[in-house]
This record gives structure tokens, sequence and C-alpha cells, in this order.
């Protein structure tokens, strides 16, 4: 693959680890500022010349952020310039500290070139920033504008006279002259919150950064050489949205703005201005735009609830704390929870807090909110996890005899809820990763194949909904765009649902958001719509008058649905709490689904079959609040924990005494060649640039999330278990899922640099103590680790597939496809006469793979890990099962008991049953 590297730092290559790397830079800075005003005579020029440098490079990158601005960087200049060493290390050192520490949102005094702090306020923000109203939430505004920077400085200022006492937020404002600039401060300043343009502003940027024009260029509709007037403008605001769509946009304009205002190319537009109008009017509705997006009508609610003086009548003793503080017994309760969580909880209704079960009030107004902030039509609160927002959504769209196409893999819930609801399961397999054993994604040739077999089977019309991981445990992510795109082809009108409960963040990052449900919902129904895709598909049809379910060349092919047949409907569910901001089993339903009116009834029904009459109402606050937090940070949280994971991939690949025992799986290894046609190995130079990666992600079949990282240990001599229980042990870190010879480790956007330290520290420690004990060790001892390692690394049990459900389950059993009645095998086995069961470890077991009769696994067998079943109700278990049964060295096997053995379905009991005898 080619590199961009280029150690500028504001190559395209470097966009995640922008904002890390600026910090970086101004860090040092500030150390060679105070090692020049250390310096003697004779050693003062050669750091005074590093000051030069660093500051220069510093200067072309600071026009992207309001602080510390032009006065304070043209201050280091003449600091500078002036040969002052000493005043040139104390403005270093005090911009580099508000920086570091974002006392620059809160503190004036740090904005003053003047260190004395009782100098003129440079960009006068309001005075309340000294006093309590300090906790005034800061961000910035972008300004692209036509006007020469010498007038900056006045523009700047009337802004700052627009400020009050009585605004909620307060501002700074950035401002740049191009297009180009623009989007480079789009997606290098996560402070912003706004863009204002100023119709007028020139295309290219007058800094050459090394990738930006030839990426801007590929990814814009317009050629930057042949503008039409005003086109500029509104083809900016549109690139702006598709990177960061919380964004608010406002347009200046001097063209007739009112119909500007109403037209299609000014969708995504917030308000267009005339542009002589009053500059208030602006201002006001900046701020109203921040407010829409902060208000968190449940949270705010509560909070005014928590503080009015009420008796409760109703159940729950708990409520107001009066059955606590009162108490004798229970009073360290109120002590450790503190007093607003009892006077938060409540279990009326009334009162403006809504019902979870019928919103009307801010619950609704909640749900809205979510929709927006996630890129979806409709959302729906989960307060029991994603166990029970899975089984809610496979029974609203599923009835008995409904086909779903599933990934083997999935969450338990989803097998729960085809009991549930008699959907068939048609079980297919993701490719394995037996090396680290663990299973990848399902392959789009796999599910076209489902697909086509159920077409010469003659029952597609019952096949309803494609259900996936995305992204998996381990960070395999689908490209939804593309599954539903070719699966559509062949059903136009099928539901897809995106398990995406560790994803949920992804949307707030426009790297993983095309690989995301809502993402992919959004791109396709925009591309249906369009004239191009028409043309496209006629071209296509012509060559594929009808798509024979036997003509193997079209697994293949890439395939286009009808664009007057298809439609989007997608469900995507995710735990809120795994990813952001929420309590525990805080989960949500995002929906995109164009016929949702068909199927609003029957969700209904599975949300009351599934929601407790007594929602937590902390829950609920909580899904609100981690929906603020995302709408206004989540760009800059989602890059910042991306930034983090490519530095730890790195800090652990490339340390010399770490890389000899431990690995963290590079795309490469995690995803096989045919599923990554881009090529693309790892991540960042000089693997790949920023353009690359988004590139490879737009095209290959599968990508894996950096954020998700398998670190193999297994040349360590730990298998998964170890390692997890060693880091609790000795270094305080928590891990959760672990493999045979790996760990997973998980970055979030609670994750810090030091975090990561601590991490690089520990395998550093491991590694040491490795290195040791090969070389003081005897011979005996070495040969003990080297077969160690060697049955962790090569001997790893091969993964079984799923077999088939027994005949007694099937329709037919002479068919390919392989969906099967679960539900009845499932409630045979309530009656325990139907039951039989083998011990592992014995010969019938043996006797019986041999010469029969079959087993038929009576329950789910789900050992964690790998958390997925490899037996479900019904399945006839084949010998390789048992073998990966009899080598697993896991504890935890959840429908398995080892002191009775594999639970069966008697033969006996099959013999009288017959296939679509539902109970
Ligand atoms: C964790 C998880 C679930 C269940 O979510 P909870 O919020 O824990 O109930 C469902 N599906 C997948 C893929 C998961 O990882």
């Amino acid at each position: 693959m080619k590199t961009s590297s280029d150690s500028h730092p504001a190559t395209l290559s470097h966009v995640f680890s922008f904002a890390s790397e600026r910090t970086d830079q101004w860090r040092q800075l500030n150390a060679q500022a105070r090692a020049w005003a250390a310096a003697s005579d004779k050693d003062a020029p050669s750091h005074k010349r590093k000051c030069d440098e660093y500051l220069g490079a510093l200067r072309e990158l600071e026009h992207y952020w309001a602080f510390p601005g032009p006065r304070l960087m043209e201050a280091l200049s003449t600091a500078l310039e002036d040969q002052d060493a000493e005043a040139f290390a104390h403005l270093a050192q005090s911009a580099s500290a508000a920086l570091l520490s974002g006392d620059f949102r809160r503190s004036e005094n740090v904005w003053n070139t003047d260190n004395d702090g009782d100098g003129r306020a440079l960009d006068a923000l309001p005075p309340d920033m000294l006093s309590g109203a300090a906790a005034k939430p800061y961000f910035e505004v972008l300004v692209v504008t036509p006007v020469q920077s010498t007038h900056w400085a006045r523009s700047r200022e009337e802004i700052a006279r627009m400020r009050r006492e009585e605004d909620p937020f307060k501002y700074t404002v950035v401002q740049v002259a191009s297009f180009e600039d623009a989007l480079l401060a789009t997606l290098l300043n996560g402070n912003l919150q706004a863009v204002v343009l100023l119709d007028g502003f020139s295309f290219a940027s007058r800094q050459d950064i090394p990738g930006m024009h030839e990426y801007i260029r590929r990814h814009i509709d317009l050629d930057p050489d042949n503008i039409e007037p005003g086109a500029l403008a509104t083809t900016l605001a549109q690139s702006i949205k598709r990177i960061r769509p919380e964004l608010d946009l406002y347009l200046l304009t001097d063209r007739a703005a009112e119909t500007l205002a109403g037209s299609e190319q000014a969708r995504g537009i917030r308000r267009v201005f005339h542009h002589v109008e009053e500059p208030m009017e602006l201002h006001l509705s900046i701020l109203d735009g921040i407010s829409d997006r902060f208000e968190t009508p449940y949270f705010d609610n509560l909070k005014k609830y928590a503080r009015r003086p009420i008796g409760t009548f109703h159940a729950l003793p708990i409520a107001r704390g009066k059955s606590v503080f009162s108490s004798n017994w229970i009073r360290d309760m109120g002590e450790f929870y503190g007093t607003n969580i009892l006077y938060a909880e409540s279990s009326a209704t009334t009162g403006g807090l809504d019902s979870l079960l019928e919103p009307t009030g801010n619950i609704k107004r909640v749900q809205e909110a979510i929709a927006r902030a996630f890129g979806a039509k409709r959302a729906y609160l989960g307060t029991n996890g994603t166990s029970t927002s899975n089984k809610i959504v496979v029974q609203a769209i599923c009835k008995p005899g409904d086909i779903v196409i599933v990934d083997r893999n999935c969450h338990k819930s989803h097998h729960y809820g085809f009991v549930l609801s008699g959907a068939q399961p048609y079980y297919v397999e993701a490719f394995p990763l037996t090396q680290y054993s663990m299973y990848g994604a399902v392959p789009l040739r796999t599910i076209k194949q489902a697909l086509f077999d159920c077409k010469a089977e003659g029952t597609l019309d019952r096949v309803k909904v494609i259900d996936m991981t995305n992204c998996t445990f381990d960070g395999h992510m689908y490209n939804p765009r593309r599954v539903m795109e070719e699966c559509l082809a062949i059903k136009p009108d099928l539901v897809f649902l995106w398990d995406e409960a560790w994803f949920g963040f992804a949307v707030f990052n426009p790297l993983h958001r095309r690989r995301t449900a809502m993402g992919a919902a959004a791109a396709l129904t925009e591309r249906y719509r369009s004239k191009a895709y028409r043309a496209e598909y006629e071209a296509w049809r012509e060559k594929h008058p009808d798509l024979d379910p036997s003509d193997a060349s079209l697994l293949d092919a890439r395939l286009m649905p009808d664009p007057d047949k298809v439609r989007i409907r997608v469900y995507q569910t995710h735990s809120t709490h795994k990813s952001m901001s929420a309590f525990r089993q805080g989960s949500m339903m995002l929906i995109w689904d164009e016929d949702f009116r068909h199927v609003e009834g029957p969700f209904e029904e599975a949300f009351f079959a599934h929601t407790s009459t007594s929602p937590n109402l902390q829950l609920i606050a909580s899904l609100d609040i981690a929906r603020r937090q995302m709408e206004l940070e989540g760009y800059a949280l989602t890059v910042q924990a991306t930034d983090l994971s490519l530095r730890l991939r790195r800090a652990i690949n490339d340390h010399p005494l770490i890389s000899k025992y431990f690995h963290v799986a590079t795309p490469e290894d995690m995803i096989p060649a045919e599923f990554r046609e881009s090529g693309i190995k790892d991540y960042g130079p000089p693997h790949s640039s920023w353009a690359e990666v988004a590139d490879a992600w737009d095209q290959d079949e599968f990508a894996l999330d950096p954020t998700r990282m398998t670190l193999v240990c297994g040349a360590a001599g730990f298998d998964g278990t170890q390692l997890k229980g060693l880091l609790a042990e000795r270094f305080d870190i928590q891990i959760n899922k672990t493999s045979r010879n790996s760990i997973l480790v998980q970055i979030n956007i609670n994750n810090t640099r030091s975090d990561a330290s601590l991490l690089v520290k520990a395998l550093a420690d491991l590694s040491r103590e490795i290195d040791q004990r090969q070389e003081h060790g005897t011979a005996a001892e070495c040969d003990v680790f080297a077969a160690r390692v060697k049955s962790l690394v090569t001997d790893v049990p091969d993964l079984p597939n799923f077999s088939r459900f027994h005949d007694a389950f099937r329709d037919n059993s002479a068919s390919r496809s392989n969906e099967g009645h679960m539900r009845p095998a499932f409630f045979m086995a309530y009656d325990e006469s139907n039951c039989e069961f083998v011990k592992l470890a014995s010969d019938e077991v043996d006797k019986r793979l041999k010469d029969g009769p079959e087993m038929v696994s009576a329950n789910f067998v789900i050992p964690y890990p790998p958390g997925f079943p490899i037996m479900v109700p019904g399945q006839v278990i084949q010998a390789d099962t048992i073998t990966y049964m009899r080598k697993l060295d896991v504890k935890e096997i959840h429908g398995y008991h080892a002191a009775q053995g594999i639970k069966l379905l008697k033969p006996s009991a099959l013999a009288g049953h017959r296939p679509g005898t539902d109970r």
C-alpha cells in the first residue's frame, strides 16, 4: 500500500491524532522555551532557532482553533523577535497549560498576553467568566468569510459585543477564508458547534497541506475550477453536514435569501440570513441551536421534580428517601447513594414524569431527540439492556413461520427471540479465525447463497429478516450499505436487524458512520432516489434480466435493487451503556423503516410484552443525558478514542520487548484477504493514510474497528483467562472478554492516555519477567514454556459449524436451506419424560455418534467465551461439537452441567413429532 507519510503534522493521515499531536507540540514548544530562557549566551541562539521552528509549525495550524488565537500567537512572535526569552517562556507556558487543562474554556485570564493577568481581555470574553457563572459551557463558532484577514479582529470584537449576561453558553469565533480551510477546521476542531457561512469566500486554502486538496476534490460534487456563483456555500454546507451532521449551519448571503432558504441546496442549513440583517438575530440563533441539543427534556424535568415537596401515596417506599432516612437500620443506604437518587424516585407517571409505555410528554421528546442525534426516523428507549431490545425488535417484526437469516454467533437474546416469536432461524456461519479461537462475521456470499437457496425452494416470500451483529465483539464491521443493497436486489422488502450493541457511538465519528446501520440507511435512501442510480440500474438490469438462483456467478456479481420496488427497512439496537454515558442496561432501538406504519402496532405489543411497568427513572434520564453528550461532544470524544486506540496499537506492536510476546491483531490478521479488497494491512503511517482507511472502509467487505483490540498473548504462555486474571490482580486493569490465546482491550470515550500507558507498562513488566525466566530457567523449564506456547498458538480447537435441525423440526428434510422449527423443540424439553442426559466423557457419546440414534440437543448450550450457542434446541449434535466441548477449557457453559451431562431429546419423543405442529 502506498503511503503518504509526511512529517507535516496536518497531513490527512493524522486527522485522528491531530488533537493529541497538537498538545504534544505545545508541550515541546514550552520545554524549548524554558531551555532558551535558562540557556547561556552561547547556547541561546540554537534554542531560539528551535523555538522559531516549533512556533512556525504551530502558527500554521492554530488558525483552526480560537485559543490561543491570533493575538497570543502574535505576542509569542513578538517576544521571539525581541529576543525576550523570559516573556516567550512565560507566554508559551501559560498558553500550553491553558490548552492542556482546558482552562481557556473557563478563565478569561489565560486569554491575556499580559502575564500579570490585569491586562486587556484579548477576545473580550464576557465578565461572567471570572464569576460563579464560569460553569457556562463554552464552544467555538467557525466563520467562513470573504473578508480580508486584516479586518478579522474587528469582526471578532463585534461578535463579542453581542454577548449578554443571560446567555446560557459562551463562545468565541474561529475565522477562515476558504472552503478547504473550513472543511479542515470541521475535521480538526472538536470545539466547534456552529458554522456561519458568509457567501463569497474562495475555494482553495492558502496552506499547502499534503493530501488535502486531492482528498477534498475526490469527495465533493463540485469542480473547484468551475464554480457557479453561490454553489460554493451550499456545497460546503452539505460537505460539513456529511462530516458532522450535528453542527448548526447558518448562511449569510446577498442573494435572495428567502428563495434560497426553501431550496434543496439549502437543506441542512438551519437559517439563511440576508447579509444586512441584525447580527443579534444570528447570535441568538446560534445560542438557540445549542440549547436544542443541550436540552434533556426528561432529565431536566426529573431535577425539577426532585426539588418539589411532594407527598407520596404510591407504592415505592424509598421515593423521597422516606423509608431510608428515618430508618434505624438502613441509613447508610441514604449516605452512600446520596439524597438526589431517592428524591428523583417515583412510581408516578404524573408530575410531568411521563410514561415510558405510553409517552406523550418529555419521554416522547427524548425519543425524537435521540432519533435526530443518531440519524434515525424513530427511536425507542430500552431499560433492560439490549438483551431485551433485541427480543422486542425480533418479536415486532417476526411472526410464527417467518424465516430469519441469522448469524449463528449472534447474542443469545436473538435466539430466544426466535423461540418467543416462533420465527424459524436459518443459521449462517461467520468465517472462522481458528488461530484465535474466534469467529469473524458472515460473508455476504453466504447470506446471498442463503437467499438464493430459499428462492430455489420457493420459500423466499417467508424470509423476513436478515439479522447480523455489527460490529462483532472482536471488532469486525460489516459493510451494511453493500450487504443491504445486494440482499435487497434479491428481495426488495427485506427487513434488517443490525445488533450494534458495541457500536452505538459509531454514528458520531465520520469514519465509523459509513459502517453503521443508520449511516447506511441514509446513504441508500439518497442513492435510490437519485437519477444517477436509476441509470446505473437500467444498464445493470440489461445484463441481469432475472436472478436465477442456480447461477453461481451471481454470488460474486454486484447485485442492484430495483429503485421502484426497494424499501429501506432497517432496525438497530445498541447498548448505550457499553459505549456512552448511560447507566447499565440503558439501551436504544433505532428505526429507519419506510413501512413502519405496518409495524407500529406489533412493535407496541412487543414493547409492552417485554418492558417493565416500573421502568427505572434514572435509566431513562441517563439515556437522555448520553444523547446530549454525544450530540455536543461525541465527535471530539470518538475521534480521541480512535486516536488513542491507534497509538496503543502502535505502542505495543512496535515495542521491541513487548512485541516478542504480545501482539495486537491488525486488520490483516483479523480479516482474510478475500474480504479486504483494498489490501489494507494496518492503520496509520507507514501502513496507510487516513484517506486510504476511509476508502477501504467504504469499499471493503469487512473492516476492523480499531478501538477493539485483540491482544494475542499465546506467545507469552498465557491463555486469555490467565492474562485477564494477572492484569486484574497485579495491575488493576480490568478486561472483559478473552479467547483461548487472547484478551480483548476496548477503548472507549472514557479512556485516557494514562490508561493506555498503564497497560503498556504492565505488558512491559510481564515481558521482562518472561525474558528473565527464559534466560535463567533450566532447559526443562524452557521446554515446558515452549510446549505451552505451542498448545496455545497452534493446537486450537476447530470451531464447530451449525449442523442442522433434526428432521422432526424441518418442513423439507431434503432442502439446502437449514431453517427449522426451534420453538417446538424448545418446549418439548419442558416435559422431562422427553429428555435424557449423556455424559460428555462417556463412551455412549462416541457410540451414538457412530451408530446412532442421532443425539438432538434439548436446549441452548452457550460457552463463555465465545458466548454463542454451540447447540440450539432441536439441533443434531455432531462429532465436531463434541470434540470442541471436550477441548473447551472454560468453566462457564450456560445450559450444560458437567455432573448431569448433555441434555438430549429422546429418540422416542422425536419419533412422535411432526414438523410444523408447533405448540
Ligand atoms: C452485550 C450485547 C447484547 C446485550 O446487551 P445488554 O445491554 O448487555 O443486555 C446484545 N448483543 C450483543 C452483540 C452484545 O454484545
